[in-house]
């Protein structure tokens, strides 16, 4: 047995566990052996049936029978029964409506059952006879078969619960790791963290830990394996952030020589006084410029904290710099905003700040490009067509261009990108960032630019061929073939079409720059795409894994896994060498500098962590004379008057929104749905129920672009007086007159979430208002609720909510890509600075890990396993 096993080779898995492993990501030994229990049950906790009373919380556990499903009589609900004894009596079981439950369990096995205790009513019989008791019974309770060593030979007290998914339970998993386990394969392991770390930090070895994680003897246990497996995460994440930091910083980048009294006149001419803490962030910004090397900077600051005039000043010290030996033209940015409305917005606030200067601003999004200034338009802008934007940019006329992901697109080419301004930075990935920042092509002649645009296309339109003729082969012959039938008919369709392919090519693998096997693709078209077959009920990321390895010891770029299984799936499979070394094969280009902005507040060590290969600016101060938001918590009873508060500012001309709670659905589909019906109802309610004298329109991630952004246009030149949306839709534009917001359902949300949404109402002159609306009158809720009015900044409230209420309440930690283990460390300040320090370490001496192989293995393993997922 091998760690990087499918678990099928090694256990018969059916048809739906498969999927259903799938669906929590285990496919080999190893995923299983670091699937880690949510939590464990004390067995200490079990209560003997004989003491059950009724109305009881309890666990027992026993050995199950007589199981049998049934209907209810008088109401015809399906139901199950059975009965569960110990040693010390016997106890019935019934299931309403869920009477498959029953069928999951075999009759006679050891089961663990949890629930509550409750009561038959004593019959007319039982009355009689002087009983005024019934039968007890758990009603619905949890039942899971229990693995046998706790219910027999008590050789530990706490036994783990996995997280489970339909068709593969706790108990399945318990049983397969058990198994495993036994096979001796913990001998074989290779730690991965460094000795004298273990030691340092007294952290159980690999072998050790994971025996205490999955059957610990004592709580400690289970706690100190958790505490290695969360610095490890931590520690990784460190590895390959401190190393792409590494990278980075020894590229060049354009020295930019000003000093803040060269932005003097710039900044004087601000419309309001820049505060100290923005004065600092630019000055921070120049001090980077000037070493040569690129920066990476983030900088974190509440809404209306004036990130924008940050930009700006920094965005001047760029456009008024010449290009090395140059005595003509500017060294060029890049401002990247995740909506098409932000970066318009932007676009205008650079038009004011830039109007005075000899500079062209332009703007490029989906739907099209503008520029600034206009010939014909004077002091304003004029639209352009994207081929003449692309052109002006690539021979460096164009000094600023603003834009949504467009910006990305590989055509967009620049002549002297120095500085790349990224807004709302959580919204873009990493590898976003990234692509943004190797966008110079000074190397290339105007001829090789044309070539690879063309070539590009051509991948496309041959992909799209593919894709096609796939189609057309799974409409032919539909499925249920074996994989050879299929590439035999599209060896037919490919010569029917006159594509040339390769079905003979072979591959060399290269291991420590050494060949050591080959690989024979199916397909090879047109000497540019990989094409492999399967006819499998489903393909895991294993298969995909395998063919990106393929790709990245050939001269491809881009593969196709086909898979007729359930379904025609087609995977693509990219591996760019170009983008992944573009660092090394291009030493000579000059990279641009990196500022990065957010307004999302969250805990420092969440930010150490996620953003380690960044230095961080904190702007915690506001801006003078800004009005505070009052922030009300309203419990149930307050809300008609709140109403009616707000019915005044209303009649004073001043605008609301109405925020709809957060609706938890695992399916994201789903939740989109149910939000946008929420939406609509609540408008309904209001328009009919409390504000029927007021316009009322709706924004909601189900309505198309265009639809929203006529809503917001809406908003802002008040034909709508109130604006119902979900808490996940961008409003985007900024409307001065609308000062007031209601949050309903605001106990599902976190402090920081709700403090950014508040920060909405932040951007006018009028005094603005909150409104918390809270479904419960729970006095921990209000508690918590009221820190709100009390906090100075939003990361105060992160910080708060991650004491509160743990890693978990940090809106969606798995968006970040760390697991609930490695949320465990951001709770520790401690840990997460060690795991930085030790990693920093090692990169600085050793960057590429030549003298950590184990380090380095695991290393690409998660790099490769985070492409994928
Ligand atoms: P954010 O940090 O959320 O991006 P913005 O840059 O959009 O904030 O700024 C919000 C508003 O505050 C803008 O209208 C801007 O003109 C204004 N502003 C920025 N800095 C200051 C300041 N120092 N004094 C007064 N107003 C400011
Ligand atoms: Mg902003």
């Amino acid at each position: 047995m091998n760690l990087k096993d499918s678990l099928t080779d090694h256990f018969r898995i059916l048809p739906a566990q498969q999927k259903a492993l799938k669906k929590i990501n285990l496919e080999t030994i190893q995923d299983l052996l670091y699937h880690f229990p949510t939590r464990y049950g004390d067995t200490a906790e079990v209560s003997a049936i004989a003491d059950l009373k009724k109305g009881d919380q309890a666990v027992i556990f026993g050995t199950i029978s007589g199981l049998k499903t049934s209907k209810a009589f008088r109401k015809k609900i399906p139901m199950a029964e059975g009965s569960v004894d110990d040693a010390t009596g016997k106890i019935k079981i019934i299931w309403f409506h869920q009477a498959y439950l029953a069928k999951m369990i075999g009759e006679g096995s050891n089961v663990r059952v949890e629930g509550k205790v409750s009561e038959t009513r004593p019959t007319e019989r039982q009355k009689s006879f002087g009983q005024g008791n019934g039968q007890l019974y758990f009603s619905n309770p949890k039942v899971e078969t229990a693995p046998d060593l706790f219910t027999q030979s008590k050789t530990h007290s706490l036994y783990p619960i996995y997280p489970e998914t339909r068709g593969v339970t706790s108990n399945w998993i318990y049983h397969k790791i058990q198994n495993i386990m036994s096979r001796g394969i913990l001998d074989s392991l290779v730690d991965p963290l460094p000795k004298d770390i273990l030691e340092t930090y007294h952290l159980p070895d690999l072998r050790t830990a994971l025996i205490y994680i999955h059957t610990p003897q004592k709580e400690e246990h289970a706690e100190i394996a958790r505490k290695r497996f969360a610095f490890e995460e931590i520690f990784f994440i460190q590895l390959e952030r401190q190393q792409m930091r590494h990278e980075f910083k020894k590229q060049k980048a354009f020295v930019i020589d000003k000093k803040l009294q060269d932005l003097k006149p710039f900044i004087e001419n601000f419309p309001f006084k820049p505060t100290q803490g923005q004065i600092k962030a630019i000055k921070q910004n120049l001090d980077d410029f000037k070493r040569g090397h690129p920066m990476t900077r983030l900088l974190e600051g509440d809404v209306g904290s004036g990130k924008t005039a940050i930009a700006a000043a920094t965005t001047y010290a760029v456009t008024t710099s010449r290009p090395k030996g140059q005595d003509f033209g500017t060294l060029q940015t890049a401002y990247m905003a995740p909506t098409e409305i932000l970066a318009k917005q932007h676009f205008e606030s650079f038009i004011k700040y830039f109007s005075k200067l000899p500079i062209n601003i332009a703007l490029i999004t989906g739907s099209g490009c503008r520029k600034f200034p206009s010939k014909v338009n004077p002091g304003g802008w004029t639209d352009i067509s994207r081929t003449q934007l692309l052109k002006w940019v690539a021979n460096g006329e164009i000094s600023v261009v603003i834009g949504t992901h467009a910006l990305i697109q590989k055509s967009v080419k620049f002549k002297h990108l120095a500085l790349v301004i990224v807004d709302e930075q959580h919204r873009f990935g990493v590898k976003q960032r990234m692509a943004l920042l190797r966008r110079n092509d000074t190397e290339k002649t105007q001829n090789n630019t044309e070539k690879d645009n063309r070539s590009d296309l051509i991948y496309k339109d041959l992909s799209y061929i593919i894709r096609g003729t796939l189609f057309d082969i799974k409409k032919n012959l539909g499925l249920g073939h074996k994989e050879q039938i299929y590439q035999k008919a599209f060896e037919e369709e490919l010569n029917k079409r006159r594509i040339v392919f390769n079905r003979e090519k072979q591959i060399p693998i290269i291991y420590n720059r050494k060949k050591i096997g080959v690989y024979q693709p199916d397909f090879i078209i047109d000497e540019k795409i990989i094409v492999e077959f399967k006819a499998l009920p489903f393909i895991g990321t294993r298969k995909t894994k395998q063919l990106w390895t393929y790709l990245k010891g050939s001269e491809y770029k881009l593969a196709f896994l086909v898979n007729f299984g359930n379904e025609l799936e087609i995977k693509r499979v990219i591996y760019d060498k170009a983008r992944i070394s573009a660092s090394s094969q291009r030493e000579s280009v000059s990279i641009p500098h990196l500022l990065s902005m957010t307004a999302t507040p969250i805990p420092r060590t969440l930010a150490l962590t996620l953003y380690g290969d960044l230095d961080l600016t904190l702007l915690d101060e506001m801006p003078a004379g800004r009005k505070k938001i009052i922030t009300e918590i309203i419990i149930p009873e307050r809300r008609e008057s709140a109403y009616r508060d707000i019915k005044t500012e209303l009649e004073a001309g001043r605008q609301l929104y109405v925020i709809c709670p957060r609706i938890n659905e695992p399916d994201p589909d789903k939740e989109i749905t149910v939000q946008a019906k929420s939406v609509t109802e609540e408008a309904k309610r209001l328009k009919k129920e409390v504000f029927p004298e007021y316009e009322i329109g709706i924004l909601h991630s189900k309505m198309k672009p265009t639809e929203k952004e006529a809503v917001m246009l809406d908003f802002q030149n008040k034909k709508i007086d109130i604006l119902v949306a979900t808490s996940v839709v961008e409003v985007g534009v900024n409307v001065e007159n609308a000062s007031l917001i209601i949050i309903e359902g605001a106990e599902r949300f976190g402090l920081a979430q709700l403090h950014q949404l508040r920060g909405r109402v932040l951007r006018g002159t009028h005094q603005p208002y909150c409104f918390v609306f809270a479904d419960t009158k729970s006095d921990k809720t209000v508690r918590r609720l009221d820190a709100l009015k009390t906090a100075k900044n939003g990361f105060e409230l992160a910080e708060f909510d991650l004491k509160e209420r743990g890693a978990g309440a940090l809106a969606g930690g798995k968006q970040w890509g760390v697991s609930d283990v490695g949320m465990e460390a951001i709770k520790n300040l401690k840990m997460v600075e060690a795991a930085r320090f030790e990693a920093t370490k090692i990169i600085e001496s050793d960057t590429d890990l030549e003298n950590f192989p184990t380090l380095k293995e695991k290393l690409q393993e998660r790099t490769i396993k985070i492409h994928f997922e």
